[in-house]
């Protein structure tokens, strides 16, 4: 199996080691010549040199066949991709942003269709989320063939499935790029409630055990709502007591239905102004897939999707389109002289105002109400 990845990326091109954090940017010349080069040969001296100081590798005199996955250039540049596998969940989270989860997907075979587009449409850095994605009866074996394709995978997860052994054994194998869990409290007393599922904290707790035990690259979604604002604190401690890398995470949004029930949940002590939006590449460089494949600029705005399975990767080339058109501050925003500053993007506030939120959680608009929630 590959233990680099050399990949166009933008403008550039990246060296890649699977699971490592940090990549190293290459000439397009150093590409090239991997591109060209005769499989069975040894890796080139620039790139034993860079694998040793960047990733304390050892690759001198490997064939670079064995050694170097090399990803195609793309006629579509996108270069990340996320991806609902599945929105059924072992838990029932009171400010889950999914709203319903029906527990489906696609076929296998359709899976493999999926990835065979992301990859030829140019995604390295892929995230596969869900619901808790390590249910879906395809996740181990869609996981490995997105890793064998060159993609560097990064899985959200409750954590909760994470003491399986066939699971760390797929993560020893192919080393993922970062496993982010969701921390739902501090105790089961506030886990559970928050997760309306009995056992939750306990699973959590074995999940995490097994998967600092293993070594893996985690990061700690540290969710703080009313159920368990006053153990925030803990919740940090716990964190940096395991010595993972962790951050809060305190405004609730609208389901993607602009259905306002997470937002039930917020912590009125912990609503924090966001930083002015400054725009994003949503549908330019990167795009969304939900589980039956159907294609949007990103999680957010859902509002125009492609079915990826009924026009294949063509149907991408449209996407960028629909990013302009969503980005456009029409409906409730139209002609807002505040525009330039404000903290949202268009598609989530689309959700808040279909959501009815109070302004104040996501409007400046509503800063009269300012006092309440100033960090
Ligand atoms: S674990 Fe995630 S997907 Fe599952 S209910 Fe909670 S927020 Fe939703
Ligand atoms: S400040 Fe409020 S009304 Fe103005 S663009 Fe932002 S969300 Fe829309």
């Amino acid at each position: 199996m590959h233990q680099l990845i050399a990949a166009p990326f933008l403008d550039g091109h990246l060296l890649l080691h699977p699971g490592a954090r940090s990549g190293a940017r290459i000439p397009a010349t150093h590409y090239e010549q991997l591109h060209a080069a005769d499989g069975a040969q040894p890796l080139p001296d620039w790139a034993v040199d860079l694998a040793a100081d960047a990733w304390g590798l050892d690759v001198a005199g490997a064939p670079t066949k064995d050694t170097v996955l090399i990803r195609e250039p793309s006629a579509y540049g996108y270069c990340r991709a996320s991806w609902e596998i599945n929105l059924g969940c072992n838990f029932g989270c009171k400010h889950c942003y999914l709203g319903e989860r029906p527990f489906s997907g696609l076929t296998w075979e359709n899976k493999v269709k999926l990835l065979d587009i992301m990859r030829e449409a140019g995604v390295i850095w892929l995230q596969i989320t869900g619901g808790e994605p390590t249910m879906d009866p395809h996740f181990q074996n869609a996981y490995r063939y997105a890793w064998l394709a060159g993609m560097m995978l990064t899985i959200s997860t409750n954590g909760s499935l994470l003491f399986r052994p066939d699971l760390l054994q797929l993560f020893r194998e192919c080393p993922p790029y970062r496993l982010v869990v969701s921390m739902y409290g501090a105790s089961e007393e506030s886990f559970d409630a928050l997760t309306q599922r009995r056992g939750a904290w306990k699973a959590f707790r074995r999940g995490m055990d097994a998967a600092r035990a293993a070594g893996l690259p985690l990061r700690i979604n540290i969710v703080v709502t009313e159920d368990n604002a006053s153990e925030a604190d803990e919740m940090a401690a716990l964190a940096r007591e395991w010595g993972v890398e962790h951050h809060a995470y305190t405004n609730m949004t609208p389901t993607i239905y602009g259905g306002g029930e997470p937002l039930l949940a917020q912590s009125a002590d912990h609503l924090r102004q966001r930083k002015p939006f400054a725009g994003c590449n949503a549908g330019h460089t990167f795009f969304h897939a939900d589980p039956h494949a159907k294609i949007s600029i990103c999680k957010v705005g859902r509002d125009d999707q492609i079915d990826l399975m009924a026009e294949g990767i063509e149907g991408l080339r449209r996407l960028g389109t629909f990013a302009d058109r969503l980005m456009l501050r029409t409906g409730g925003c139209e002609g807002c002289a505040l525009s330039g500053t404000c903290r949202v993007c268009r598609p989530l506030a689309k959700h808040y105002q279909e959501a009815k939120a109070p302004l104040h959680s996501y409007c400046q608009h509503g800063d009269t109400e300012k006092e309440k929630v100033t960090p």
